[in-house]
């Protein structure tokens, strides 16, 4: 296959790569984004494996089977709200190759034409190489780190010391001068204790962030992917390889700040960590404050007399899968004739489009789902707020109260709603790990019971 037609083939496959991304920005043209992306790196893959440089095709085929084998099983079995530490996980697998791959080019660096004229790798090359290994090993042991505490195998509590900062700073410019030594001296120490920094800097920079934090993290994390891909493939001088790692590099970076933009938290401090934990440990005492609790028979009554009502869903409705129930129960309002609508808020649930996806996955129409700032200001005409598993992104504290830890951070206004029904298990709190007022006030009614088995019993009361 000639240079001219790989090149030609990578530049299809980058654009393909380009309009998977245009295709993901909304759920319902996501579907050809996917198939676009998938056309994409198939090309991309075929192309690099029938180079002439590939002489042998024994390891390629039994990684291929093997690695999509596992990837096939995986899933297949994954639930939708462990997808935030599956990604964390790839991730990590992403960081690893790219250490990998840079550790062969530095002991083979022939068999990747990678040599200058002197027989000795190339400046350009050493930089990229190192810069590759960096970014590669931070973004290995961060995933791992992201992946344990998302998981539950070690707590969601920022792990904060004296001095953090101080040791992550010396340790970060000795990587800055351990990548200069390299530039000058290829002695594999140096590259080994470059690596070795790199794998504790990233271990470092993830521990004292909390479990609120960590879907952005997971965000960046993405990002970084994205870069090491990007230092690989200038390594390799493959074209592919850097442009589908800028554009991961890119896009992770653009959604950690959307997500840092919708929890009002700015960059800097999600990375300097200590915000949220286990929630178990983080909300104030609650006391034994009043609240109406109702039945289904109660939500029943008042929706069908209902002229609007707007849903809103949260992590909880995920967790109880009860998307598929929510839809046949909204199906049911809609006969009794009154007008039912759904509200997402940019971060409800637990990564970003979460709810978006569990809709559409019970092919709930997409012109009856609205966006916070689309929505908002029709909650004061609604008669009543059916809020499903959703707690944090509703807590009128983020609105009303300065000295919150969520204080700042847009919420749907359900509380402006006649009446606000809270479908959850208990009177616990959310993510951040804070009290909801809104559970104690006159026109609020709990709900208490797992969200698909309420929501069943709604339908049977309808
Ligand atoms: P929350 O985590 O605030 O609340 C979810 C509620 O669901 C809990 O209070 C829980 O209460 C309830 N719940 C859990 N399981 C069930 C069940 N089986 N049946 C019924 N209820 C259940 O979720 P929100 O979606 O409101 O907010 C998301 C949070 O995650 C925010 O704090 C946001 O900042 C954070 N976050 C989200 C990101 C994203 O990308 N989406 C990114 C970063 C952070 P109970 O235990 O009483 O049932």
């Amino acid at each position: 296959m000639s240079a001219n037609f790989t090149a030609l083939a990578y530049l299809v496959s980058a654009i393909l790569f380009v309009l998977a991304l245009r295709g993901l920005s909304s759920p319902d043209s996501s579907r050809r984004g996917n198939i676009m992306g998938m056309a994409g790196m198939a090309i991309a893959i075929i192309v690099t494996i029938l180079r002439p440089d590939v002489l042998s095709y024994e390891w390629i085929i039994g990684g291929i089977v093997v690695g999509g084998a596992i990837g096939a099983v995986i899933a297949q079995r994954i639930a939708m709200t462990a997808m935030p530490q599956l990604v964390a996980a790839f991730h990590s697998l992403v960081g690893l190759a790219a250490v990998l791959v840079a550790a062969a080019a530095f002991y083979n660096p022939d068999a990747y034409g990678i040599l200058g004229a002197n027989g000795e790798l190339t400046v350009l090359s050493r930089v990229e190489m190192s810069i590759g290994i960096v970014v590669g090993a931070i973004t290995f042991s961060g995933s791992i780190i992201a992946f344990t505490k998302l998981q539950g195998l070690v707590s969601g509590n920022p792990v904060i010391f004296p001095g953090q900062h101080f040791v992550n700073l010396l340790i970060g410019l000795a990587i800055v001068a351990l990548i200069i030594w390299f530039c000058l001296d290829l002695d594999p120490t140096i590259f080994w204790a470059m690596t070795i920094l790199a794998f504790v800097i990233g271990f470092l920079i993830i521990i004292p962030i909390g479990g609120a934090d960590m879907p952005v993290v997971v965000s960046m994390l993405n990002s970084y992917s994205g870069w090491a891909a990007a230092g690989i493939g200038f390594t390799l001088e493959n074209t592919a390889l850097i442009i589908v790692g800028a554009l991961v590099g890119s896009s992770g970076a653009i959604l950690s700040y959307i997500m840092c933009k919708a929890m009002n938290r700015s960059f800097f401090s999600v990375i300097l960590g200590g915000f949220g934990g286990d929630t178990a440990a983080a909300g104030p005492d609650k006391g034994d404050r009043p609240y109406k609790a109702g039945s289904a028979d109660d939500a029943a009554f008042i929706m069908k007399n209902a002229g609007k009502v707007i849903i809103v869903p949260g992590y909880g409705l995920a967790v109880a899968q009860a998307q598929h129930a929510l839809r046949e129960m909204v199906d049911a309002l809609k006969e009794e004739g009154v007008e039912v609508v759904y509200a997402i808020h940019p971060v409800a649930g637990r990564m970003p489009g979460h709810m978006n996806v569990l809709l559409a996955e019970a092919q709930v129409p997409y012109d009856e789902v609205f966006e916070l700032e689309e929505i908002n200001s029709d909650f004061s005409g609604a008669d009543v707020a059916l809020v499903v598993g959703a707690n944090d992104v509703t807590n009128p504290a983020a609105r009303d109260d300065p000295s919150s830890p969520i204080y700042g951070m847009p919420i749907l206004d359900v509380d402006k709603a006649r009446t606000v029904l809270f479908v959850k298990r208990s009177m616990s709190s959310g993510y951040a790990g804070i009290d909801n007022d809104l559970f104690y006030k006159d026109n609020t009614m709990m709900l208490l019971a797992d969200a698909k088995k309420m929501v069943e019993d709604i339908i049977k009361a309808l």
